[in-house]
């Protein structure tokens, strides 16, 4: 349980919280599902009898940008496009829903020991992800992990990443009744595009390459600190000024 007490005490020790991304950070795998629910919202919301997830490279994009991006490529002017996004996102969730238990959802190498440790630390953990939001937290149910996170922003709440920082902030705050700086929170993700976002957003950014790209590619980026898995427990919670 976070409260504004518990919250102050971190604040005062300089304490970062992580905000982490899902696809490629905490997970593999169980992305059929996920692929599934795009294209049924572009069937069956935007009447794209065509249109496909497949069309395009969606690593570390929002879902809101995936679908824009998308109908876009079938002559759906993008206003037309984010007029349907309430409606497209529920379809998303709801096909999801209707078929979480088909995939498996595998907890990649190090999640488990990064977040024993920040739980015994009483360090509340976040998820910034592109996801829409009841995908999202059905992932990190799945996968046996959910009871970690206390607090999110997600792919449907905007329609560019960088936009979900605020929201988290806010999220947490108002959760903790506690003003919050942003400079205490982290993004921890697996892609050049959650860098990019944190740069944005004017927040620090630690990247693991357990996703599409290589630690190389992940310092070229920018990253503040890079990490092979999230194993790598010292690192990351020195980074967050975790005794
Ligand atoms: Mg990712």
């Amino acid at each position: 349980m976070v409260t504004s007490i518990s919250i102050a005490n971190l604040l005062q020790k300089d304490i970062k919280f992580p905000l982490f991304d899902i696809d490629g950070t905490l997970l593999k795998g169980g992305n059929k599902t996920h692929a599934d629910s795009f294209n049924f919202a572009l069937h069956t919301v935007y009447y794209q009898p065509t249109a496909s997830i497949k069309e395009i490279q969606i690593h570390g994009m929002i879902d809101t940008q995936i679908l824009i991006e998308i109908v876009k490529l079938h002559g759906v002017s993008e206003k037309e496009a984010k007029s349907k996004m309430d409606d497209a996102t529920k379809a998303m969730a709801c096909y999801f829903d209707e078929h979480k238990e088909t995939g498996t959802f595998v907890v990649l190498n190090g999640v488990k020991d990064i977040l024993e440790k920040l739980k015994k630390n009483q360090i509340p953990i976040g998820l910034l992800s592109g996801n829409v939001e009841e995908i999202g937290w059905s992932k990190m149910e799945r996968a046996g992990i959910k009871d970690y996170f206390t607090f999110g922003a997600f792919g449907n709440l905007a329609f560019k990443r960088v936009d979900l920082i605020k929201i988290v902030q806010k999220r947490l705050e108002k959760m903790t009744n506690s003003e919050i700086p942003l400079k205490h929170f982290v993004i921890i993700g697996d892609t050049p595009l959650d860098i990019l976002c944190a740069k944005a957003g004017g927040i620090e950014v630690i990247a693991v390459a357990t996703g599409a790209y290589s630690t190389d590619e992940l310092q070229k980026a920018g990253a503040d600190l890079v990490v092979t898995t999230l194993y790598e427990t010292d690192k990351i919670l020195s980074f967050l000024n975790i005794k």
